[in-house]
This record gives structure tokens, sequence and C-alpha cells, in this order.
């Protein structure tokens, strides 16, 4: 059937960090229908599930809200109000916090899913004029180990390689990664790559078997939690075995002694035997990494979502660094971003340990510089409460306002009951929100009706730091207004003059001045020039139009030596152990046709085909044990709660481990499919990011 087709406008997927360009085509009748942007060089046309069924998502306007609502007592239902009695109110009341029990007691909770621009406005509004850092997002719980992890070792939280690398590389390690489900375009181009050149190495490192594998030369199926164990013994075997970049590491890299120290405490046959793994295998890895040209590694949650994460990035990345394999063409350590906009976030600080620009807290002349162009309060040096820790604050009293967009914490955050707890206890909860389905609205004295996806324009930033514009397509339904026109409008009725912008782009420009000078220098990009190139790879220069597709190629860090640096990471496990009570080790994580809390994904029928409901993986060998059988219903326990789901049997896992997708939250009010009510709110020391992939539970039948 032909459409008539009115508009062809370009955006990019609002899904994964892939950042995949998509044509939205607006039909006459208002509609709007997608397909792969052959012209944006990140996904030369690819979709995949999830993308090609982005239209039904805003086509299908059944679940939206539409007008602001208020109430004065929880007690009460909502209300329908004018946005001006709905910020009012919620200004008056941020104000009297701030008043009384001072700036920490507000914050703001965002998500890998706004565009820069409304990090921007969320982060200046916050650090800026109210005075304190109390900002966090959802990217939280997904990238901030790697952020850390790139700080650490290369002076910055920058992705070295371009995507076009990985049809440079002859092989890839990819760990605590299933990239074929959770990042297919980019797997894709493995795939097509590999079926090339069979001479392409695949590993993978995983304890589960997933379609990933199914192009893996080797698979690593290692006991979960032991992947520093891991990375070290390839470290010692790239060492003994003359593989790694001995110039490289004398000119370019600090931390070597220290390193080989580490590495050389266990043998071979110790670290096989704590993963779970033939010696033979490591040795097979540690050759095929050592006589790569071009070796990436990739990773993602198995390695950042945990209590240990820093360290597993930085084991990681110290085998990019001893064979000299960063900065040079198909080469280089690759974080595979969750969120399609975590990167971008970061770029303008939208966490509650950053300033914009890269720039540091703990740096007072960074302070300055933002204070001063800003205009606004003193910047505070203590980082502000993360994801966790402000629902931890709003239990305990000490946080008593929290204004939540873009994001449902009720399925994602870990030991939800808990975190349930804690929104129920606090004194003001906003929740700005596209859908009138997310367990938060339960909790919300004002709820504000957000512009979703094509409904708004502004920016993103993918996973190999490419800024792509995403038109506005359509109008959002009723009164429902962009996230970032909601927060200048609040910032306005706080009594802040300086968020009085005529459009979207001046926020955006406001952004790229203070980028000026610094590692992520776009200063003098615009609408324009990206509508016009499509795409821009930060750093931008002019006399580079494009932008940098990959960093480094200088040897020059980030670093004050201008040197990467090894870090020796302990090899120590700080994980909730199994025990006789929960002998089983849990691990959670996406589906193929499924985002996050599928407040979008969950609507579309076709991706609700591929998997209906949350489900058990589990071995063989234990299902026999506990006499459980396919389909089954199993109750899983841990030390903060319960959930039920239905059994799926197999030899894709390891036994004594389980997995359960996250994206089910409560159902008819009912949260035994929510996953995260057993998961634990353990966190990595440094990134603060929690222990999502290792906990102690219990399976028995129902
Ligand atoms: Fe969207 Fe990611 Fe799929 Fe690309 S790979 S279409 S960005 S979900």
């Amino acid at each position: 059937q032909t459409k008539k087709i009115a508009e062809q406008l370009t955006s990019t997927c609002s899904y994964c960090g892939v950042g995949c360009g998509v044509l939205i085509q607006k039909e006459k009748n208002g509609n709007i229908f997608v397909e792969g942007d052959k012209n944006h060089p990140s996904s030369k046309g690819m979709l995949c599930s999830k993308g090609l069924n982005l239209h039904h998502t805003v086509n299908d306007k059944s679940d939206r809200l539409l007008y602001p609502q208020m109430r004065y007592n929880k007690s009460m239902p909502l209300q329908r109000v004018s946005w001006d009695d709905a910020l009012e109110r919620s200004a008056a009341v941020f104000k009297t916090f701030i008043e009384k029990y001072g700036p920490n007691s507000v914050a703001f909770y965002a998500s890998g899913q706004c565009l820069t621009e409304e990090y921007y406005v969320i982060n200046k509004l916050i650090k800026g004029f109210i005075g304190s850092n109390n900002i966090d997002t959802n990217s939280r719980l997904c990238m901030s180990s790697a952020v850390v992890g790139y700080k650490m070792s290369i002076g910055e939280d920058s992705v070295p390689i371009c995507y076009d690398d990985i049809e440079l590389a002859d092989c890839f390690y990819v760990t605590g990664a299933n990239p074929a489900w959770c990042h297919p375009i980019i797997w894709r181009r493995v795939e097509a790559h590999k079926a090339a050149n069979p001479d392409v190495k695949i590993i993978i490192v995983d304890p589960r078997v997933t379609d990933t594998c199914a192009i893996a030369d080797l698979h690593l199926q290692l006991n979960p939690g032991t992947d520093i164990t891991l990375n070290h013994a390839i470290g010692r075997l790239l060492i003994e075995q003359g593989y790694i970049d001995i110039n490289f590491i004398q000119q370019h890299a600090e931390g070597y002694e220290a390193y080989k120290a580490v590495v050389f405490e266990k043998s071979l046959e110790e670290a096989a035997h704590i993963c779970g793994l033939n010696p033979n295998d490591i040795r097979l890895a540690a050759q095929y990494i050592g006589e790569a040209k071009g070796f990436i590694s990739m990773w993602t949650m198995g390695l950042n979502q945990s209590a240990i994460g820093t360290n597993k990035n930085l084991s990681l990345i110290n085998l990019n660094l001893i064979t000299g394999q960063i900065g040079k063409p198909g080469a280089g350590p690759f974080s595979l971003t969750g969120q399609p906009n975590a990167m971008g976030g970061r770029e303008v600080g939208g966490l509650s340990n950053l300033l914009p620009a890269h720039r540091n807290l703990n740096n007072p002349l960074h302070r300055q510089e933002v204070q001063a162009f800003w205009g606004g309060k003193e910047i505070q040096e203590k980082p502000g409460l993360t994801a966790t820790e402000m629902f931890e604050a709003l239990e305990t009293g000490q946080l008593k306002a929290i204004w939540i967009l873009c994001t449902n914490p009720l399925t994602s955050l870990p030991n939800t009951r808990q975190a349930e707890a804690a929104l129920k206890k606090a004194k003001f909860v906003v929740v700005q929100e596209i859908s009138n389905k997310p367990e938060t609205l339960a909790y919300a004295d004002v709820v504000l009706p957000a512009a979703a996806w094509a409904e708004k324009e502004g920016t993103m930033t993918n996973s190999e730091r490419r800024i792509t514009y995403l038109h506005k397509a359509v109008d959002a339904p009723g009164e429902a207004l962009p996230d970032a026109e909601i927060i200048c409008k609040f910032a306005q009725k706080m009594g802040y003059n300086s968020f009085s912008y005529n459009n979207v782009e001046e926020i955006f420009i406001e952004h790229t001045k203070l980028t000026k000078g610094t590692n992520i220098d776009i200063f003098g990009l615009n609408y324009t020039i990206l509508k016009e190139h499509r795409s821009i790879q930060w750093p931008y220069k002019k006399h580079k139009q494009n932008g940098t597709k990959r960093l480094f190629e200088d040897k020059k860090f980030y670093t004050p030596s201008q040197k990467a640096i090894l870090h020796a990471v302990p090899d120590t496990l700080t994980s909730e152990k199994p025990n006789p009570d929960f002998p089983f080790i849990l691990t959670t994580g996406r589906i193929r046709d499924q985002w996050h809390t599928r407040s979008k994904t969950g609507k579309v029928n076709k991706l609700n085909q591929h998997i209906k409901q949350a489900y058990l993986e589990i071995h063989v060998q234990d299902a026999e044990q506990l006499e459980l059988k396919e389909d089954d219903i199993a109750i899983i326990t841990s030390a903060r709660g319960e959930v039920r789901a239905k059994v799926k049997i197999g030899n894709t896992i390891k036994p004594g481990v389980v997995f359960l997708p996250m994206h089910w939250g409560k159902i008819l009010g009912n949260d035994l499919n929510r996953a995260n009510n057993i998961t634990n709110d353990l966190l990595d020391p440094i990134s603060k990011e929690p222990d999502f992939k290792y906990c102690a539970v219990k399976v028995a039948k129902y």
C-alpha cells in the first residue's frame, strides 16, 4: 500500500546506545512510520526490531499523559490543573524546602534517554542555581563504571574508537555483553565482517550461551564475578609469550611493573580453576589477542553493573594498553553504551559528580569556570547523591523532594521494594512522564506530561561520540511539553532568569560554548551544521568537517603525564556470596525485543510476541534437582524479597547460576514478576554502580 508521505525527517533511534539513524516518514493523517537512514554513518540504513517499530510508540497515544495533574494529599486523587498552577506549586514547595533544610534537601533523578539539551538545563538548574549537586540519572545504573574506568586509565571519559574500526579489526574480545540482542546493529557489522573474513577471531566471555555466541571462535563460559581473574590471566600470558608492545608501554604508559606483579600472583591453572575454565581456552584467547593486528575489547553491563565494576573495567582496558592496541585503526577498548544518550548526558556533566565538558567537580578552577559562565551560585565541591543514595536519603528523611523524569526507578532500581518504601516517605514527588503506566505515578504530588521521541527536537550522542540532531515530526498530545521546556519554565518560576531561551538550539549553543578548549570541544557546532552533515563525532574542529573518528592517534592521553595508566587492580570479589540458604547466583539482563521498563516497547504487539513474560533461565541439572519442569512457576527468593517466573530449562547457563530479564515491573498492582525485588543494592565504591549481575538467591517450585 502506497502511503501518502507529507514529509520525511531525520532522527536517531531512542533506545540503545548504538544510536542508529532513522528516517521518519510523516503521513498526511499525522501518523508516522520509520525506516533506517542509509546516510547515517553509524548504522548505514539498518535498524533492529525495536528501532523498526518506533512509530507504533508514537502513533499509539492511548497511554499518554495529557495534562498536568496535582494533589495536596496523597490520599486524594490527582486532579487536572494548569501548567502555571503545577509549576508554581512545585517551585513554592522546592523553595520552602531549600530555605528550611538547605539546597541538598531536593534532587532530580533523570535518564540516559533525555536529550543533551534537557540534561544541560537540569544540571545547570540544580548545580548552578539551586546550589546542590543532587542530580543523577539512570546512567548510574548502566555506564558509571565504564566512565571511571576510562578516567582512571586514559584520563577522561572518552571512547577511543569509532564503529568503522569494526571492519578494520581482526580480533574481538566481547565480555559481559550480549550485543546480538542488546546492541544488534553493531553486532550485525561484526557478523558481516566475520562472514567476509573468516580468520577474524571472536572471543565471547559470558556465563550464559547467548545468540552472540553463534559466531564465536571461542566462548569462555566463566563463573560469574571472575572477570578480573580471567583478564589478569590473559595479561600474564600476553607478557609471558612476548605478545606485549614494550615500546608502547615504555613510551606511552605508566604502572607496568605493578601491573605485572599483580597478574603474576596467580598461575594459569589457579586462575582457570577460579573461572571454571579450561586453561587451554585461556591460552587460546591470549594467542588470538596477541596475534591480532587490530584488537577491540567490547563490553557493557556484565562488567559495569558490579560491586567491582571499576576494577573489572580497568583489568580489561589493561589488555589493550599492554598490547598497544589503542589509538590506531581497528583497535581499542570500546564500551557499548546502554542508553541512547548516556554519553550526551556525561558531556554536559549530568551526573552528581560531574561538571560540563568533562570538567571535574573536585577541581576548584573547573568549578569557578562553570560558575562564571552560568553566573549563578557557587558550585558545591561535594558530589551529590547518586541514584540509589537518593532513595536511601528519601527513606531517612534527609532528602525531602525528588523530581523524577524520563525513567521508572520502581522497575529499574535494585532492591526495588525498598526504593518503593522510600518514595512513599518522600515529602514531595514530581513525576515528569510520557505514559500513565509507571508505578512512580502512585507516589506523585505533581504529574507533568512530557513530549516523547519525535515530538520534540534536540541532540543525542551515541557510543562512538557521534552527535545527531533529532527532528520534531509530530506535535505532542494534549498539553504535553518537551522536557527542556518544562525544566526551563520551572526554573523561571523559581526566579532564575537565565533559563529564558527562545528555542532549544540556544541551549545547545550554550553547551557548545562551555566545551571550548576542552578535549570534547564542539564550539562552533550548531543545528544547521548537524543537519547538513547528518552527524558529527566530537571533538569537532572546523577543518575536520565530520569531527574526529578516532582518539589518541598521537598517543597523547588525557592524563597529566599524557601517558595511559595501567592499574594493578586487586582480584577480590565483594559481591554477596551464595550460601546454604541462598545457594544460586542470580544474574539479570535485557531481552531482544524489550527496552528497559517497557513503557514504550511494552505497547507494541509485535515486540511482545518475542518473549511474552518474565522467565527464569536455569540449567537442566539444577532444574532436575529442584524437580522443576519447563513452564512451571518458580519462586526465586533473596534476602530482599521474592519473584515468581516461568521456568525455562536448558544448558545455556552455568549450573548454579540463574537468569531473570529486568524489564517487568508491577502488573495490575502485582510486583511478583519484578526481577529487581531481589537484586542487591550493594554499590561499587568508586563508580557507585549497583551489583545487578551477582546476588545470592534460592529457587523453589511455586
Ligand atoms: Fe535502536 Fe539500538 Fe536497535 Fe539501533 S540497535 S535500532 S539504536 S535499539
